[in-house]
């Protein structure tokens, strides 16, 4: 290139570095001709085109007729010298300031700004010097087809942010180049930052396109797909055709040919589509064009932030051409908020990122710690507030240090423990050497389950004596055994209706004993044979009662009762032929107690009796 002419060369450098002062994309798709885009807000400049054709010397301008050929005194280089002259060839631009009635904006602060529990005082504002990086990129998807889209990312240098809501406002702001301003300059991050924020922006934006152009590839994929495979079909069914016909004619020679045509074929085929899909793999190629440091005087608020002995200056900024509050920036995560807090040590946070410490109050941000959960409750806990299990290592609150869940397990552990052990003793107890009826047996079960607490191991052996005293028919010591056990243990219904039954005789204590037998134990038949046994020993004219308690034990006694129920029916037998004289009825009970026992000797004896009485009255 070093025979190229010097004036084409300084031309061409200047219009394509002023042209992409102003965010212009300048693209040469051959040598000294290009294509450029000039972006919306300069295209008033030229005559309202955004889309030109450039050719930088004679003879490529004559090939490309629909080219403007760019050259001393053409029309095109004039409106560019005239661009540069009111733009300079700077990247760095002003917007023109407003003039803001600053009286006004605390009041507008608080209706957007929310401060969790602190109090937030005005202290005064001032304007400051604000910037942005405006980043112009040029995205080219490229596959069988090629496409080329701009894209323009904003990010504000003194949060780190994208701004899309600026982006939009600044193609009718207006611009100086020389902002006359004294003002201070807020903080900014470093370019290198802002370019990292915005190329992940960008790449962000550019999938759903890079979407919608893989649908459409895979789409026409198919198509060129399938007309492969049918043109490869074709040729294969011929193929196939003349193997048929040279397999009858038995040609060896030919067979072999007509193989290796086929075989050949796949190769090809497989070729062909192969390349098809490698034509048509998408890239995107993303290049950087041009970037311009804009900056703007924004009104910067200074707030007094207080809360006990937490207290900072915070910082609002208002955006004069947004004419809006611009959000607070999370000092722990970076995110953008209006719904701010101050942890303990001051750090300014969304609500996300600071928590407050259920217990005591305190309020701590994600960079100075963080916050425990109790395991049992669930509440926030600060580290001076938590305890910790010792025998598990859970973190607790004061009210759950007791009730760690590993504590109650134990707990129910030694609950079950003990409620085996004593269903064990009670069992114990509940196996004794009596020879009881079922009815007996039942009751005196439950008799040991209520107090089983009482009971020891003379109770035990007290029982094992009675047993023996009874099988010998030993009436005093079987007294003695039940006398002190009635004494010495809670009141057993059966103990005392035994007790009354080894007596013969009537006295105050004893109908005592057998009346409290049947309040304790009124569905027990033994129970009513004591108390009927002892109406029946005082003798007085009350046998409608005594004969009652009989009744009463002939409808409980159960089957494995038959003594208590003969003997009821005996005694009521006895009764009517004594003392009322009706001898018919007296008759029938006796006949009814040998019926269920015809074995029962004192029955027989007094139905002989009755009989004999009877035969002697007839006679008479
Ligand atoms: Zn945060
Ligand atoms: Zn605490
Ligand atoms: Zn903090
Ligand atoms: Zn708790
Ligand atoms: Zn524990």
């Amino acid at each position: 290139m070093s025979h190229e002419d010097a004036d084409v060369v300084k031309i061409r450098s200047f219009v394509t570095k002023c042209l992409e002062s102003v965010g212009t994309l300048v693209e040469f798709t051959a040598y000294n001709y290009a294509e450029v885009l000039i972006p919306d807000e300069f295209i008033n400049h030229f005559d309202g085109e955004n889309y030109y054709k450039l050719a930088f010397d004679f003879d490529v301008a004559r090939r490309h007729e629909e080219a403007e050929f760019v050259t001393y005194g053409s029309y095109f280089l004039d409106k560019v010298i005239d661009l540069a002259n009111q733009r300079g060839l700077t990247c760095k631009r002003h917007i023109i300031d407003e003039t803001i009635e600053l009286r006004n904006l605390p009041q507008k602060i608080a209706s957007k700004v929310t401060f969790r529990n602190q109090r937030m005082n005005f202290v005064a504002n001032s304007p400051v010097l604000y910037h942005y990086l405006l980043f112009s990129f040029k995205v080219s998807y490229v596959s069988d087809e090629r496409e080329d889209q701009i894209i323009k990312l904003l990010v504000n240098l003194n949060t780190g942010h994208v701004d899309n809501r600026m982006l939009e406002s600044i193609g009718s702001a207006f611009f100086t180049d020389n902002p006359h301003t004294n003002y201070g300059a807020e903080n900014m991050q470093s370019v290198d930052y802002a370019y990292k924020v915005a190329t992940e922006a960008l790449e962000e934006q550019i999938q759903h396109r890079i979407h919608e152009i893989q649908n459409k590839i895979k789409i026409r994929l198919i198509g060129e797909k399938n007309r492969i495979t049918e043109y490869y079909d074709q040729i294969d069914n011929e193929l196939k055709l003349k193997f048929e016909k040279l397999n009858e004619r038995e040609n060896k020679e030919g067979i072999n040919t007509i193989n290796d045509k086929l075989r050949l074929s796949m190769i090809e085929r497989q070729r062909r589509l192969k390349e098809i899909e490698e034509k048509n793999a998408l890239n995107a190629y993303i290049t950087l064009f041009n970037a311009t440091l804009i900056s703007q005087t924004k009104i910067r608020n200074k707030y007094n932030v207080k809360k006990g002995k937490t207290e900072r200056d915070i910082y609002v900024v208002w955006n004069p051409v947004l004419k809006d509050v611009e959000p607070l920036i999370c000092e722990i995560c970076g995110t953008e908020t209006f719904d701010v807090d101050l942890c303990s040590s001051s750090h300014l946070g969304c609500i996300e990122c600071v928590s407050l410490c259920s217990i005591c109050g305190t309020r701590i941000c994600k960079s100075c710690g963080t916050l425990s959960e109790c395991h049992v409750c669930g509440v926030f806990l600060c580290d001076r507030c938590k305890y910790v299990c010792e025998n598990c290592g859970d973190i607790l609150c004061k009210d759950h240090i007791e009730s760690c869940t590993c504590k109650a397990e134990k707990r129910r552990n030694q609950q079950e423990a003990e409620m085996r052990k004593k269903e064990e003793h009670i069992l114990e107890f509940q196996k004794n050497p009596l020879s009881l009826s079922k009815s007996v047996k039942q009751y005196m079960d439950k008799y040991v389950r209520k107090n089983i607490d009482s009971l020891d191991e003379d109770w035990k052996k007290a029982l094992v004596k009675l047993q023996s005293a009874l099988t010998v028919e030993d009436k005093i010591k079987a007294r003695e055994i039940l006398s002190e056990l009635d004494e010495k243990y809670p009141d057993n219904a059966c103990i005392k209706a035994r007790l009354v039954l080894t007596y013969e005789r009537f006295s105050s204590r004893l109908m005592s004993l057998s009346r409290h037998a049947v309040s304790i134990a009124p569905q027990l038949a033994l129970s009513h044979t004591a108390y009927g046994y002892m109406l029946q020993k005082r003798g007085e004219l009350n046998f409608d009662q005594t004969i009652d308690e009989y009744e009463k034990v002939i409808r409980l006694a159960g089957d494995d009762e038959i003594n208590l129920k003969t003997n009821a029916h005996y005694q009521i037998g006895k009764m009517l032929q004594d003392y009322m004289n009706d001898w018919w009825e007296a008759r029938r009970r006796l006949e009814m107690a040998l019926e269920i026992d015809p074995n029962f000797q004192l029955a027989h004896q007094a139905l002989n009796n009755l009989k004999a009485l009877m035969r002697g009255r007839y006679r008479l």
